[in-house]
């Protein structure tokens, strides 16, 4: 069964830091106050009461949990050790910065319930990182990732493509470089500009210039394909669409409330439209595709359909015995199947 994730948000608190694009001060004040043990008890248990009998985890977000001082990081996991003891919790996620990560404190973690550390990575390229004030290296990250996992613990890099100085090889490298280096997951935030930042000011002084909507889900299609060969599961495309993130915070960038969902449909959009080259204007299609992924076939808002059908006479079949990168066309007699992993080829040069 799919666990539930119960969310901790932590104030920027532990953080010493001020990237360029990091708005955590804004949002959370530097005041902020970490949820006290009572706090913590009660949403674990109101959210066991609406999981209905789905295991639980624990996920810490925001922030940088490792900064915290030691006694800070006890006292969140304190109140979450009897439900670990009778299995209400599963297993604790935290995230933090690949440079405040040791040895040492993975292993108290790991007593206390930890199983999942996401790592801001951001990018492997140490230019990037560099312009990005970011306050270490792309081997500090590659460093995190192996500590991690001699731990046998689990490992999220969260990556952030189009900050400045990057460019498409170099995100496409900065996600091949955290899967050589072992990471079991990967979340694809692309940078976007949020007020009050750093990188505000330079997008406003025309110095740097964010990935549009459009180039993000390009980019972000290649990434998300690229990650799929080689197994490696993608959690999350884009920030989500909290509080604290609309139209007025976000001046400019990759962002959209369902940046995955539209980034997911133009990968599905790529390989209809290379499989139905063929097919002959005005036929009766049938797109067979495994349910869960109906809606990422059809497109946002149906959009992929709705184009398909300038040309054919298409319509969508759910079909559970095919597998999640399979498609199955039927047209006049002929069925034609269609790989997302063996049947699409992207060129950085179309990004
Ligand atoms: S390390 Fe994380 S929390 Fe700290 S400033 Fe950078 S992005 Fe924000």
């Amino acid at each position: 069964m799919k666990p539930v994730t119960v969310p901790f948000f932590i104030s920027h608190q532990g953080c010493p830091h001020a990237c360029l694009f990091c708005d955590q001060r804004t949002i959370s004040g530097s005041a902020g106050d970490l949820p006290s043990s009572g706090q913590i008890i009660e949403r674990v248990v109101a959210w066991k009461q609406t999981a209905a009998g789905r295991p639980l985890d624990a996920a810490f977000f925001g922030g940088s949990f490792t900064a915290l001082p030691w006694h800070a990081q006890k006292r969140l996991l304190a109140p979450l050790q009897p439900f670990l003891a009778d299995g209400t919790i599963r297993s604790v996620r935290i995230s933090t910065r690949p440079d405040y990560v040791t040895v040492d404190q993975l292993v108290r973690l790991k007593r206390m319930g930890v199983f999942t550390v996401e790592l801001g990575v951001q990018s492997m390229d140490d230019e990037v990182l560099k312009r990005s004030g970011r306050g270490h290296t792309a081997d500090a990250s590659e460093k995190a990732i192996r500590h991690v996992k001699d731990q046998e613990l689990s490992v999220v890099a969260q990556l952030m493509p189009g900050l400045p100085g990057d460019t498409p090889a170099a995100s496409r490298e900065s996600l091949m470089r955290v899967i050589r280096a072992g990471a079991d997951a990967v979340r694809i935030y692309p940078a976007v500009v949020l007020a009050g930042t750093g990188l505000a000011r330079l997008f406003q002084e025309g110095s740097y210039r964010p990935l549009s909507l459009g180039q993000g889900i390009d980019l972000c299609k290649v990434l998300l394909h690229q990650a799929n060969r080689e197994r490696i599961k993608v959690l999350r495309i884009g920030l989500q669409a909290e509080t604290g993130l609309n139209h007025s915070t976000v001046l400019a960038g990759c962002w959209h409330p369902a940046l995955g969902h539209l980034v997911r449909s133009a990968l599905w959009g790529d390989l209809l439209d290379h499989l139905t080259a063929g097919v002959p204007d005005g036929a009766p299609l049938v797109i067979r595709c495994h349910p869960s992924i109906r809606s990422d076939v059809a497109g946002h808002g149906s959009g992929t359909i709705k184009r398909l059908r300038s040309r054919l006479d298409c319509r969508i079949v759910p079909d559970s015995a095919l597998d999640l990168q399979t498609l199955a066309l039927d047209f006049m007699d002929q069925r034609i199947t269609g790989n997302l992993l063996t049947d699409l080829n992207y060129s950085l040069k179309e990004v």
